[in-house]
């Protein structure tokens, strides 16, 4: 007889779902040093298949977590984007070739992919040294959330109720366990169960795009892009080729409704379709090149996607939903997995500064303010996008079809980038005195400059000055002084940077006020570095004037307010909008 004994525990934040969301917040908490957990269903992690594109935004996401260099080490960087079409002489011609991603501005101007299994990794081993481990085979079965009001706005309380039970215990341990949680994120992907617990709907529709996927070696070939992101339109039906880690490439490939959906249930029937008819069909798309397998297929699947945004975000700022479980999309435009790490990306800072007694509790509203826009602007970005690919190429027979030059240009945008990613104005993201600083957009993530540290002549990164360590930054462009009641409160809440325009023959770091320099390595120039290579012009590219500016950074590196340096007040009031005032 199962012994009927449960016991009870207390957490900060519970996270239910161990994919890419789940671990990004996971691993972002942990850093926070914020008590979570985080559990899944499944017995063992994944290693292969499933989402494999990380956009350049994504890159500059994680090196603020110090997690980018192991990504660019493991990952195969995309480069080039070609483009075929339909020749007069049957087949597919090659019509251009451009960057893979639109993102001038960007650290790391390229995708880098590699498999979803290996990216997860990259989160489980930072977090497990800061004691965070997945608790897997375990799931909820049931959640409850207090009614009381009082309760509710208590950051200190613990009003969600949550049953975890153990899939794999022995009948002498206990099969459930109950879980009082402050916060509780439902990371659990497109079905999620903690969304339907809530009563969240999703709105949109069920997509009639189908796909199968496959990932295999590089096969023998004479098509010249094998090793570039392919986007392939041709008379047989779209292709996507994505080359990958260890010599490793993934072929998408359109599929119509008749050869995977099985008639009697109106679902995709796994067993009609298998990675040789996927290859078939992609070899077919691109003759007259040849596509000749060496070896097994590594992962392959077909799966159908909703175009779907979910109603709400969050139940009283309490229970949240994040990644697949609140937006599902096409994978045509390389963004499920990134929209999930930038949704607990958002999300974790929000929840970590209110745990600390830092912040109020409506500043949690920005996350479903800042990230149901956005994904409501994917949905509309990707049905747009579908579309094109999906329908018929211009041909001289089909005069309507999409023409090279309109899929092109829809394709260089700097949307699937994520680096044009632009929160509107709310509590956290200020609409003044951008003219101050035209180059650090309101709203947007900053873009990467040098700058050179003044008291060694190191050039500096500028990004890689605003880890997300939880501290708003404060970017002090002066040689003047200034003052600011939170930073003279406890500047453990900050983190001043001043950004000099002085030159390095000259400049004294001790000339300016103590306020403006805690610590010598917080004090840049504007200048180039002694071999003229790095820096200089950064004033300029940022669109600050001699007049100077200060401008508050987001602990996740966007923009939040801009004020002059002779009304800081400006400053003031935006931090008092949501950040209580240290006694
Ligand atoms: C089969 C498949 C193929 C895909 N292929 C591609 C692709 O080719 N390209 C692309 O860009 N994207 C692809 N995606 C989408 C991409 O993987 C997702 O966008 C991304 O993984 C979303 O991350 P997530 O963390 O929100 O959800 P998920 O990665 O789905 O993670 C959810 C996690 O929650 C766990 N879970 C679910 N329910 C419970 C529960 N009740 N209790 C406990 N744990 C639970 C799951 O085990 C899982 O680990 C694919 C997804 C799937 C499922």
């Amino acid at each position: 007889m199962p012994l009927p004994f449960v016991c009870h525990s207390e957490v900060d934040v519970l996270i239910i779902g161990a994919g890419p969301a789940g671990l990004m917040c996971a691993n972002a908490l942990a850093n926070a040093r914020v008590n979570v957990r985080i559990v899944d269903q499944k017995a063992v992690k994944l290693t292969t298949g499933e989402g494999d594109g990380i956009t350049p935004r994504t890159t500059e996401v994680l090196q603020s977590y110090g997690l980018a260099e192991r990504l660019l080490r493991e990952s195969c960087q995309l480069h080039l984007a070609s483009f075929y079409n339909p020749s007069a002489t049957g087949g597919i011609e090659l019509t251009d070739r451009i960057a893979s991603v639109t993102a001038p501005s960007a650290r790391y101007p390229f995708e880098a992919a590699l498999h979803q299994g290996a990216i997860q990794d990259i989160f489980i081993d930072s977090m497990t040294p800061l004691g965070v481990e997945v608790q897997r085979s375990t799931i909820p079965t049931s959640i409850e959330l207090s009614k009381d009001e009082n309760e509710l706005v208590d950051p200190t309380s613990y009003p969600v109720r949550v049953v975890l039970q153990r899939l794999d215990k022995s009948e002498d341990e206990p099969q459930e366990e109950i879980v009082h949680a402050k916060f509780v994120v439902g990371c659990d992907g497109a079905h999620s169960w903690v969304r339907k617990q809530v009563d969240i709907t999703m709105d949109g529709e069920q997509s009639d795009s189908i796909w199968g996927v496959v990932d295999m070696v590089t096969p023998d070939t004479d098509f010249p892009d094998v090793r570039n992101k392919a986007l392939i339109h041709s008379n047989h039906g779209s292709v996507i080729f994505v080359p990958r880690e260890q010599d490793r490439i993934r072929i998408y490939i359109q599929l119509k409704d008749k050869d995977v959906i099985n008639p009697m249930t109106g679902r995709v029937d796994k067993e009609k379709m298998g990675p040789e008819q996927i290859l078939e069909t992609a070899q077919k798309s691109i003759v007259p090149y040849k596509l000749t397998r060496k070896s097994e297929f590594i992962w392959w699947t077909i799966y159908s996607v909703g175009q779907r945004v979910a109603s709400k975000y969050s139940i009283n700022n309490r229970v949240f939903i994040a990644g697949d479980a609140c937006h599902t999309h096409s994978p045509k435009a390389g963004q499920g997995m990134n929209a999930s790490i930038n949704d607990s990306h958002n999300l974790a800072w929000k929840i970590a500064l209110v745990i600390r007694g830092w912040a109020d509790m409506p500043l949690l509203s920005t996350y479903e303010s800042e990230r149901r826009q956005y994904a409501l602007d994917l949905i509309a970005f990707d049905k747009m996008w579908s579309t094109l690919c999906c329908d018929k190429p211009l041909t001289e027979q089909n005069g309507d079809g999409v023409s090279p030059d309109h899929f092109l240009k829809t394709f260089q945008t700097d949307f699937t980038s994520g680096i044009g990613v632009h929160y509107q104005p709310s509590v956290v993201v200020n609409d003044r005195n951008q003219e101050l600083a035209s180059g650090l957009v309101l709203g947007k993530r900053v873009p990467p400059y040098k700058f050179m540290r003044a008291a060694d002549a190191w050039p500096f990164e500028l990004q890689d000055l605003l880890p997300s360590d939880f501290l708003f930054k404060l970017l002090v462009f002066t040689e003047k002084s200034f003052l600011n009641r939170y930073a003279m409160h406890g500047t453990s809440r900050f983190d001043i940077i001043t950004i000099s325009k002085g030159r390095k023959q000259t400049f004294n770091i001790f000339l300016l006020p103590a306020l403006l320099r805690s610590h010598w390595s917080k004090v840049f120039i504007d200048d180039t570095d002694p071999t003229g290579r790095f820096g200089g012009e950064g004033y300029s590219y940022y669109g600050v004037g001699a007049e100077g500016a200060v401008v508050a950074v987001r602990p996740d590196g966007y923009v939040g307010a801009i004020a002059p340096l002779d009304h800081v007040e400006d400053l003031d009031a935006y931090f008092a909008s949501f950040m209580k005032i240290p006694a």
